[in-house]
């Protein structure tokens, strides 16, 4: 590929990509000539759902390339990483992990590695792996994934290491290929980024600022869904609540839902996550209404203390939240809530905890993730003063624990002897006369079966709760 290649590159996406592609599989033939054999990849996934959906598109995008799949980091060609940069921890694991990957690496010399996502937004860690981690040939953010194919076309024509990384996002680009995980289920972006700044979140400052996509072309991306076997959709966003509030002359998130639900073929709806400071009335009455939203909210709480709430940033009191909480047990009685809790954030006192028990004890929640609080360099509540020491963090996170359990298997519970609707996922990984799926509100079913279920939306009567998930059997 000469200079006029990357001339004549369309200005305009996703043209642009495309011509990219082309042009990059022609130089990966040309590897392949050279090295002997077809050239394969592997992708890494660190993080969350924003992630994994990332890794959907860049998958897309090396399968277009011509280039083979491999279940084996240390057997690729390719090797992606997309980072997580959620806790400083997280960072420091991902070193360990490329560290023992190039001990490996001897092997094939002519290995590409590749880096991107939240970590890379960090100036210091793009310098780190360019100080200390020389044989990472291509880096870039999260704002510039869908340019994959051009920076590999950038990396083998010139043969120097190409480092892309952007401070803002720039427009969304549409129509990028993906290779979904499973055929029967996907998730959907409504929304990048996030305006929230919660003062312990990195998102905001690695993801950008609130973005929508045009209601027009999430629907049409669910119409090619269904079109292609998909049954259940998950909209995604940081805040999807807040869906649509910062573009001009958009739908808000219900009404997205119910232009959602007219798509023929979709048979289950989810979304993630819900802020509780927009979560709308009109919202509930939309997911009242519907026939095809699942059957759960998750509504982050990090707190049951306002004073805490007001330190994190959270605009919303305790009273609020638990008045909310509340409302759609009232109205959406079937509805399992699932949440997020913080223990430990700067300046809490026992007291703040009681707060946050009182809550787990009112709400009931199904489920929750119960998180130490880890300071994020780069996020003010990181140089608040009131650190509590590990002992009484640990004292305190195992309170809040046994309150959870104690609700959870309570109101979890609650569903025995019920019929309910659930889509099968998998075989079971311990016991291959089982699979299993998830009914509508999120809870697992393990249930007799085999790998033709796969995909399929069954009735299963529940038999016996074991915990957090229930055995059952197909009526
Ligand atoms: S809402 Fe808060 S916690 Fe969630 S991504 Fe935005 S800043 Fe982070």
């Amino acid at each position: 590929m000469t200079e006029s290649v990357f001339e004549l590159a369309p200005k305009t996406e996703p043209e642009r990509q495309y011509y990219f592609m082309e042009n990059a599989s022609v130089l990966i033939k040309k590897r392949e000539e050279k090295v002997g054999h077809h050239l394969s990849f592997h992708v890494t996934t660190f993080g969350c759902q924003m992630n994994a959906k990332d890794s959907e598109k860049m998958t897309g995008i090396l399968t277009k390339l011509g280039l083979d799949e491999v279940a084996e980091e240390t057997a690729a060609d390719i090797v992606l990483f997309n980072t997580c940069t959620i806790r400083d921890n997280a960072n420091q694991k991902f070193y360990g992990h490329l560290g023992t990957l190039n001990g490996k690496n001897h092997k094939n010399k002519n290995r590409i590695v590749a880096v991107c996502g939240c970590m890379m937004q960090e100036k210091t860690c793009v310098e780190k792996l360019k100080s200390s981690y020389g044989f990472v040939n291509i880096i870039f953010g999260t704002h510039n994934i869908y340019k994959l194919a051009e920076l590999i076309c950038l990396y083998l024509e010139k043969n120097e290491n190409v480092i892309d990384v952007w401070d803002k996002p720039a427009d969304i680009v549409e129509d990028i290929p993906a290779v979904r995980k499973y055929p029967f289920k996907s998730g959907v972006n409504i929304m990048y980024g996030c305006n929230n700044y919660c003062t312990y979140c990195i998102v905001p400052y690695v993801r950008g600022n609130e973005r929508s996509r045009d209601a027009k072309e999430i629907i049409r991306e669910c119409e090619k869904l269904a079109a292609e076997g998909v049954k259940e959709v998950m909209l995604l966003g940081q805040n999807v609540n807040s869906y649509g509030n910062r573009l001009r002359n958009s739908i808000g998130f219900p009404e997205l839902l119910r232009e959602v639900e007219k798509v023929n073929g979709i048979e289950r709806i989810r979304f993630m996550t819900s802020h509780p400071k927009d979560l709308s009335d009109e919202l509930i009455e939309v997911m009242k209404a519907s026939s095809k939203i699942c059957k759960h909210i998750h509504l982050p709480l990090q707190s049951g203390s306002t004073r805490i709430l007001k330190a994190m940033n959270r605009c919303y009191t305790g009273e609020q939240y638990l008045d909310l909480a509340l409302r759609i047990r009232k109205e959406l009685p079937d509805t399992a809530i699932t949440t997020d809790i913080i223990v430990g954030f700067p300046g809490e006192t026992e007291e703040d905890v009681n707060d946050t028990i009182d809550m787990i004890r009112q709400v009931k929640y199904e489920g929750a993730f119960t998180f130490i609080y880890s300071p994020r360099t780069g996020t003010p509540a990181a140089s608040m003063p009131g650190r509590q020491s590990k002992e009484w963090i640990k004292r305190e996170f195992d309170r809040v624990l046994k309150a959870v359990q104690d609700e959870s298997r309570l109101m979890a519970g609650r569903f025995l002897d019920n019929v309910e609707k659930v889509l099968v996922e998998e075989m079971n990984e311990q016991d291959d006369k089982l699979v299993t799926g998830r009914m509508s509100n999120n809870l697992m079913v393990h249930f007799p079966g085999d790998s033709s279920l796969i995909g399929k939306l069954v009735d299963v009567k529940l038999t016996e709760y074991r915990g957090f998930y229930y055995m059952g059997r197909i009526v």
